[in-house]
């Protein structure tokens, strides 16, 4: 049998979201539960991949099946495409498994023309509505086929409302609305050649065409790789009949979540326009009036409405992001998803819907997004310095968080600026697409118009930035990048801090402090604790960093890098000296001095883990890395040594290596430099010793981890001169202490011949920064300048050193874990590259039977989370 590339809204259900996209198969979930649906069908994301590899042509099949589905269609609905008694006039929606909020574009009014047009003004006996309807069919066409047409026709419509005086597109009447028809045709002729389509299954063709395409866009692109969508999956395409918002002032759209997607508080919460179609309500060209205003304007719908909500949030068991169209008073139900909320917002619906009994535990825990946490653990105003601040203006609370920096004025500003360190405020009338990866470069996102679902609100949400929309007080002057708010002018590079959750905007710098675990956010984490199966440690070199990953719920340090510690003033010097001697006992003259420092940090660190485990790395970086390149301290370093400057210069120059990250590094250092390890590990165990010595009830077992590791007798080398070592000082403090000595696997020789190292490791702990380094053969320094031509080749869909190549290194991994635990039973396996903290990365650490992954302490809860979905 063929296959079959078209259902109706009527043959599907919500559990075919892979094949009909999240809106088509919501749309046929809401047919069968009876709801005011227009009606129509959905091409499957099958057909989109189909045309991909039909290299962008819908083929024949596909054509015929939507042919039948336009008679299946005529049928239903009693119209007819192009017809001049009934004509069918319908919207072309694209629709991706997972949303992506404004990424594609839809078409509305398609099957309209010249004929049509005259047709449904004179049976309408209203012919503002129909030019209004042709206008905006013929834009949003144009647009998607042209890809960026936008701003011609925003232009076109501007000239025309100066020409008539009027500053409202609703105040265009019939003729003007006409002529701008026949100017955005003609523009459409210029710009691709042709003649606007006249013959609505070509249009709709066209249409079709152009949503598959969109597809591949590049704002689509970066979204799916920020969101982990595959490129793969492609969108499936809705083609409904309209219902129209636009044909007066008993009609008009909106869009409303049943609970508020900022703070989860159940009430029904959206915007509504009047006389208005499709975008009008987001795209903050009009701003719209509260929901609740709709119950006096539009009683009936209203009512209705409301218990449409209830249905659907009964039936989703979850919170609805809605959009509906009233036409003459009539309601009809356009979309609804599970609606994206803030973090804050998901963590109080999920445990809200559990005291509902609506949910389970467990369901609570599956229905957060990890990586929607980041922004909880986010700095908030400092609550004193707040309360001291007067505001100078006030928006919409439009995402959460606290944002202070600089002024911005357009995207490529805040790309531009965030690249040279700086943090910016991005201040703009008002957000669209385009601008997505310059509001990802800024700490905030300020906008003059729009509502609590404009864009900019929408994305910022979806990103986690802090986001105030609406304020009107504003005087923009975009061209001069200038902005007067409260009396007073802000330029470009001027400071300014807003308040996500208020709506507030203060004048300068308002001071940030660290979030805390609290509330429903801890209530969500005590549950996903007794779900998990992985451990969750941090990756720590300071006391303070260990502290507020302990108060993230880090069950230990996994990593902590030692090399940060030589370069404090004192350190660094004698560190110097030592790689500047010429003799082993000058070597440990100069270690001698690190020694009690390196202890003191040990201490300070098992201290506050109080008896969790602490996993030390020795050196890792080449010596290069700590040699001065300032005139004054080489010289200064000379007559420390009694050497002349040129033989430290010569000294210097000798370290250098082409490829360092492959070079004299890790162990190596340990083999040329043994005093290096012997040194750090006197300090590791009288560290361990003293802690002990004052917390007799604590675990003070230290892990000493050995890095870069290729060869199991350079662990066996290495580890004997450290256990020599720690004996000796266990036996002369005449304590009891055990301690670990393991290494990492991050060079793939290691996970190659991991059944040899076990036998003399007492952990493997996967270094996936380096270990993706050397298996991809490319370095993470380098790779930025060629990542993106992969992307855009789609030869790479993520950067494997964010996300973790589960096919390669992750085959790695799972080789080292199959062959290294049968040969030592005691064998305990962590990670804490970057990945660590990666949702879906740490998925895979659970499944292929780590023991822990260890992550940057603010990605702890994330871990945690993660890793009881991963288990759920
Ligand atoms: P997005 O995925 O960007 O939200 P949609 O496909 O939902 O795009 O379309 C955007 C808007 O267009 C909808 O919110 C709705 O207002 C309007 N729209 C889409 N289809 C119809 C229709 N059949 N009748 C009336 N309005 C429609
Ligand atoms: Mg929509
Ligand atoms: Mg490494």
């Amino acid at each position: 049998m063929a296959n079959k590339w078209v259902y109706l809204f009527s043959e599907g259900n919500a559990n075919m979201r892979e094949l009909l996209g999240g809106k088509g198969a919501n749309l046929a979930e809401m047919t069968s539960l009876g709801l005011p649906v227009p009606q129509g069908f959905t091409i499957t994301t099958e057909a989109c991949t189909q045309y991909y590899e039909d290299g962008r042509e819908i083929n024949e099949e596909i054509q015929g099946q939507i042919n039948e589905y336009i008679g299946k269609m005529e049928e239903i609905t009693g119209k007819k495409f192009g017809d001049l008694e009934n004509p069918l006039l319908v919207s072309v929606r694209s629709g991706a498994r997972a949303s992506m909020p404004g990424m594609m574009d839809t078409i509305l009014n398609l099957g309209l023309n010249e004929e049509v047009v005259e047709v449904i003004a004179k049976k309408s006996n209203n012919p503002r509505w129909a030019w209004d309807c042709y206008r905006r069919f013929i834009q949003m066409y144009s647009d998607v086929v042209m890809e960026v047409g936008k701003k011609y026709f925003e232009e076109l419509i501007d000239e025309m409302k100066t020409k008539k005086g009027v500053t409202q597109d609703v105040e265009l009447d019939a003729d003007d609305l006409k002529e701008l028809a026949s100017q955005f045709k003609a523009e459409y002729k210029a710009k691709i050649g042709v003649d606007f389509p006249d013959d609505p299954k070509e249009q709709l063709m066209g249409a079709i065409k152009a949503v598959f395409r969109s597809w591949d866009n590049p704002r689509a692109n970066v979204y799916r790789r920020d969101n982990d969508i595959p490129y793969s999956w492609g969108t499936a395409v809705n083609v409904q009949s309209m219902a129209f918002g636009n044909m007066g002032d008993d009609c008009g759209t909106g869009v409303a979540f049943t609970r508020d997607p900022a703070t989860g508080e159940k009430k029904l919460m959206g915007e509504f326009l009047t006389n208005a179609q499709g975008e009008d309500v987001v795209a903050g060209v009009r701003t719209p009036m509260p929901i609740a205003q709709m119950a006096e304007t539009f009683p009936e719908a209203f009512a209705q409405f409301q218990t449409v909500c209830k249905t659907l949030e009964d039936h989703y068991r979850d919170m609805q992001d809605m959009e509906f169209t009233v036409e003459n008073k009539k309601l009809y139900m356009l979309q609804t998803r599970n609606g994206k909320r803030t973090a804050q917002a998901a963590l109080k619906i999920a445990c809200d819907l559990v005291d509902e009994g609506m949910r389970t535990e467990a369901e609570a825990v599956a229905m957060i997004d990890p990586r929607n946490l980041d922004t909880l653990l986010h700095p908030q105003f400092d609550a004193a310095a707040l309360k001291a601040a007067t505001p100078i203006g006030k928006g919409l609370g439009a995402s959460p968080g606290a944002a202070c920096g600089k002024v911005v004025f357009t995207a490529e500003d805040a790309e531009a600026w965030n690249a040279k360190g700086e943090k910016v405020v991005l201040v703009r009338l008002e957000t669209s697409p385009e601008d997505i990866t310059g509001m990802k470069a800024s700490q905030g996102i300020l906008t003059v118009r729009g509502g609590m679902t404009s864009h900019a609100a929408v994305v910022a949400r979806g990103m986690g930035t802090c986001c105030v929309s609406g304020c009107g007080d504003i005087n923009m002057d975009e061209a001069n990048k200038k902005f007067t708010l409260a009396g007073k002018e802000f330029h470009e590079g001027d400071y300014i801090s807003i308040d996500g959750s208020t709506g507030n905007i203060y004048d300068g710098v308002i001071p940030t402090v660290d979030a805390t675990i609290a509330g429903e956010f801890g209530r969500i984490m005590s549950w996903a604790d007794k779900y998990r199966k992985l451990k969750v440690r941090t990756n720590a070199d300071t006391p303070a960093d260990a502290k507020k990953a302990r108060e993230l719920g880090a069950e230990g340090i996994g990593l902590c890098r030692t090399e940060h510690m030589f370069f404090e003033e004192d350190r660094i010097a004698a560190f110097r000296e030592m790689i500047c001697s010429d003799t082993v006992e000058e070597r440990e003259a100069a270690l001698e001095k690190i020694l009690p420092y390196q202890q003191g940090d040990f201490e300070a660190l098992y201290e506050a883990l109080e008896g969790n485990p602490v996993t030390i790395r020795f050196l890792d970086p080449p010596l290069h890395e700590f040699v001065p390149t300032e005139e004054a301290d080489i010289e200064k370093l000379a007559a420390a040594q009694g050497k002349s400057v040129d033989t430290i210069k010569a000294i210097i120059a000798s370290l250098h290596e082409f490829n360092p990250m492959m070079g004299h590094r890790g162990c190596r250092l340990a083999v040329t430099y043994p005093e290096i390890a012997k040194m750090q590990t006197k300090a590791v165990i009288r560290a361990a010793i003293n802690v002990k010595k004052a917390h007799p009830d604590w675990t003070v077992k230290p892990e000493i981890m050995i890095p870069l590791v290729c060869e199991v007798k350079e662990l066996k080398y290495v580890k004997k001169m450290v256990v020599e070592t720690a004996d000796a000082e266990i036996a002369a403090a005449g304590i009891e202490l055990e301690y670990e000595v393991g290494t990492m696997i991050e060079i793939p020789r290691a996970a190659l011949t991991a059944d040899e190292i076990a036998t003399e490791a007492d952990f493997f702990c996967f270094g996936t920064n380096d270990l993706t380094q050397m298996t991809f053969g490319f370095s993470r320094d380098d790779a930025g300048k060629f990542l993106n031509a992969y992307y855009d080749a789609k030869i790479f869909e993520n950067d494997p050193f964010a996300k973790l190549d589960q096919t390669g290194v992750g085959k790695l991994m799972e080789t080292a874990i199959k062959l290294g635990k049968p040969v030592n039973n005691k064998l305990h396996v962590g990670i804490c590259g970057e990945h660590g903290g990666d949702p879906s990365s740490v998925e895979f650490c659970h499944k292929i039977g780590l023991d822990y992954v260890s992550c940057s302490p603010f990605r702890v809860p994330i871990a945690r989370l993660a890793a009881a979905q991963a288990a759920i």
